[in-house]
């Protein structure tokens, strides 16, 4: 069965009575280039965790290649779906739920045991910050992540300093792992066609963080308040997230080489570390 046919994917939604809901980010990928692409980018991985099968496309191309696939879905209607469709493998686990709620630990120990395992997913786009931000955060055992992400988020993701994509979802991907883009995908190799073009973004995880921060958790809230307020200069957005007056903040600053008119969209990830680890010190205080 070529679950990337359009006209297979039709028979199925005639078949199962199936409707796409717009709400759940339901565009399927009906490109069989884009898939081997995604698998290839997996490298020599044996194990992944899917994000979201969907009528099957992806997970079948996986299951291809790997000792064993577990994919995480939402839609109970899709149960059924995929039991018709993925019938022939034996490699294959589907877990109903919420990748935003599951313990994901826990999944991973269960189904794979001690072994890193992979993320593979053509995510919704609503959910893609908040999925790539809680795969890297909870600091899950994972070798690379590679998904399926709004053109822009990519182009976000991959950014470098200075320029208008540069952000805090730039600097917690740099800090946790080294991100490429695999390939651009258009808008018309999904069915329905969404409003936006894609691209297959990779994250291959670092052995340890890029830098070393005393307080990681103060680190990623000095990076969310320097872009909070993207107009504003670094010095205004830290004085506003933390309880520290101006002139000691503009001394925290100078005192890790940056000039406090700065704007955080200029800061390098090492720069950040700096900064929060000069602002500790105040804090502890
Ligand atoms: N993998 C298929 C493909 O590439 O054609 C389908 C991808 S479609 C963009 C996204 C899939 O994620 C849908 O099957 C949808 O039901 C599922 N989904 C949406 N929100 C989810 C969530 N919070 N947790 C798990 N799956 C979710």
């Amino acid at each position: 069965m070529d679950l990337t046919s359009p006209r297979v994917i039709r028979d199925i939604q005639n078949k199962f009575g199936f409707t796409f809901k717009k709400g759940l980010g339901q565009n399927f990928l009906t490109s069989r280039d884009i898939l081997t692409k995604i698998v290839d980018s997996l490298e020599n991985e044996t194990d992944v965790l899917e994000i979201g099968p969907g009528f099957g496309t992806l997970t079948a191309a996986l299951a291809e290649r790997m000792d064993k696939v577990v994919s995480v879905e939402l839609d109970d209607r899709l149960l059924r779906v995929l039991e018709y469709t993925l019938g022939d493998f034996d490699n294959i686990k589907i877990v109903r739920g919420d990748v935003l709620k599951l313990d994901l630990r826990s999944l991973i120990k269960d189904e794979f045991g001690e072994k890193n395992v992979s993320v593979a997913a053509n995510l919704p786009y609503y959910i893609t910050t908040p999925v790539i931000t809680r795969l890297l955060e909870e600091r899950l055992p994972l070798n690379n992540i590679v998904v399926m992400v709004q053109k822009e988020v990519a182009e976000r993701i991959t950014a470098s300093p200075s320029s208008k994509e540069y952000g805090a979802i730039t600097l917690l991907c740099r800090y946790f792992c080294e991100p490429s883009i695999v390939t651009a995908v258009p808008a018309s190799l999904f069915v329905p066609q969404p409003k936006v073009d894609s691209a297959v973004l990779k994250l291959r995880l670092l052995p340890k963080s890029a830098v070393s921060a005393e307080d990681e958790k103060l680190l990623f809230r000095v990076i969310k308040a320097a872009f909070s307020q993207r107009r504003k200069t670094l010095l205004n957005c830290m004085c506003s997230a933390f309880p520290v007056a101006k002139d000691k903040m503009s001394k925290i600053l100078t005192e890790a080489g940056i000039e406090p008119s700065r704007r955080g969209e200029t800061l390098s990830l090492d720069e950040f570390a700096h900064v929060s680890d000069n602002l500790i010190k105040i804090l502890r205080q």
